[in-house]
Order: structure tokens, then C-alpha cells, then sequence
């Protein structure tokens, strides 16, 4: 188990949790020392200052969506609870919330807060049977109260149906994933624009962003997978959905097969 998870879990036992949207997250900080206070941080979306006396969680008043604001402060509560000191500051900008870096103090922190506001048996529970695509995503968010990105990279390690993500900045592709044994390989992109007829190509060529009931977009295998020579793409059933931050110009495409 990662140490963000088991801290997580840690301090859910000991202050009684089990279903994290039953308590408020700053009184859960407040409880463990910090003192939370909401100011314009510029390009930082959350900060912790560890003092010789207090310790101070500074969330930015200008993140818009509350959800995403839950997610910032329960990766401050990880850094509170795993990182004590160590460095004295920590700020946190997009960079450092993005879930594809590894093996440091912000994947911990950023897997800290996944397990804290999406613990993985309600998670689960709250899959179970159902049918993937842009509304379950949407109401797994709504159920957890926490970003739809957070819950796309949830779903990818612990959802029922294997999905595959493609994360692109500024018009190139930065980072993907695919589940272990996927059956199918990736072309990889990294560092170069998405593929052409993908939904994210849309977003970054035409501006194009689907309203929510088109957002589940069908494409071929072969836009985002290698295609054998005896493949047929008419064969396949893929979708891509698109989350996208206009503000940040990134697009973190969901990829994935129906199979009946
Ligand atoms: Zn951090």
C-alpha cells in the first residue's frame, strides 16, 4: 500500500471517519494543528508554511469550484500529516496537484488526498455494476464532493472498466497511462501534438468543447492505439472523453473501449 494511503487511512481512523463528505475538511486540518486561511495566491493553488509555533494551510480564493478547492486541501492535510518540516514550505500549483509524477512528497500527497476524500471501498461500492462513461465520472464526483480530474485518476486505479488517460498541455501531449495488461499498446505521442482526429486535437485546433450530453465522443482505435494489419478499425467501439481547463489550456482525455 502507498504511504499517502495509509496515512490517510490513519487519520480517518483516528478521528472516527468513514465517509469523508459526513465531516468538514478543515475542521479534520484544524484538529490535526493547522490554521486554514483563504487568500489570492497567483499562481499557486495551495500553500503549507510549517512555523515554529503554527502551522498555516493557505488555500487560493480564486480557485473557483469548491470541489477542486476540497482536493487542494486535503493534499495540504497529506503534506500535514506525512511532511512535517520537511521542507518548511510546500506550494502547490497545478504542477504539483497533477497526478503523473511519481515517487515523491506530491504523489504522496496527492495519493493521501485520493484515499482521504475517495476511500477505496465506497469508492468501489459507488462503481460497482455501473456503466462507464462522462456521467458516472460526473456523479462519482458529486457523491465525493471532489474534482472530476481526481476522480478520473481514481477510477483509473481502482474503477470497474479499464480506461486509459492522456494527459496534454499546451497542445502536447504530456503524460499517459494505460491500465497493466491492456490489450492494447499506445502510440506514443509524448511531447508532440494529440492525434489529429481526437478530441482533444478539437479543443486545441477549433476551440471545440462539446456540451455535457455529447461529451462521450466515439473515435477509432487507431487514434490514440497501434492498429495491426489484419485490425479492422470499424471493429472497435472507442470513446474519448475530454476534460478540459481552458484556463490552464489542458486536456486530460479519457480513452476507452465498450465491448458487448
Ligand atoms: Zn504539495
Amino acid at each position: 500500500m502507498s504511504k499517502g494511503k495509509i496515512a490517510a487511512q490513519k487519520l480517518m481512523n483516528e478521528c472516527g471517519i468513514d465517509d469523508p463528505t459526513e465531516f468538514p475538511l478543515d475542521l479534520i486540518a484544524f484538529g490535526r494543528g493547522a490554521t486554514i486561511i483563504e487568500k489570492p495566491l497567483g499562481n499557486s493553488e495551495g500553500r503549507i508554511v510549517f512555523g515554529k509555533k503554527k502551522t498555516i494551510i493557505t488555500i487560493n480564493s480564486d480557485i473557483h469550484y469548491p470541489s477542486k478547492k476540497r482536493f487542494v486541501l486535503a493534499h495540504e492535510i497529506g503534506h500535514l500529516e506525512m511532511h512535517r518540516n520537511q521542507p518548511l514550505i510546500h506550494n502547490d500549483t497545478d504542477a504539483t496537484l497533477e497526478y503523473f509524477k511519481s515517487g515523491n512528497q506530491e504523489t504522496e500527497a496527492n495519493e493521501f488526498a485520493s484515499e482521504l476524500l475517495m476511500p477505496e471501498s465506497l469508492f468501489k461500492k459507488e462503481c460497482k455494476g455501473k456503466k462507464f462513461g462522462p456521467d458516472l465520472i460526473r456523479s462519482l464526483a458529486e457523491r465525493f464532493q471532489t474534482s472530476i480530474t481526481s476522480v478520473a485518476y481514481r477510477y483509473f486505479e481502482i474503477g470497474d472498466h479499464p480506461i486509459c488517460l492522456f494527459y496534454t498541455l499546451n497542445n502536447k501531449v504530456q503524460y499517459w497511462k494505460r491500465p497493466d495488461n491492456y490489450p492494447y499498446f499506445i502510440i506514443d505521442r509524448t511531447k508532440l501534438a494529440p492525434p489529429d482526429d481526437s478530441v482533444a486535437a478539437e479543443f486545441f485546433d477549433k476551440q471545440k468543447i462539446y456540451p455535457k450530453e455529447q461529451s462521450k465522443q466515439q473515435i477509432w482505435k487507431s487514434t490514440w492505439f497501434v492498429l495491426h494489419d489484419r485490425e479492422n478499425d470499424n471493429d472497435f467501439k472507442f470513446y474519448e472523453y475530454c476534460i478540459i481547463t481552458p484556463a490552464y489550456n489542458t486536456v486530460l482525455s479519457i480513452v476507452w473501449e465498450e465491448i458487448k
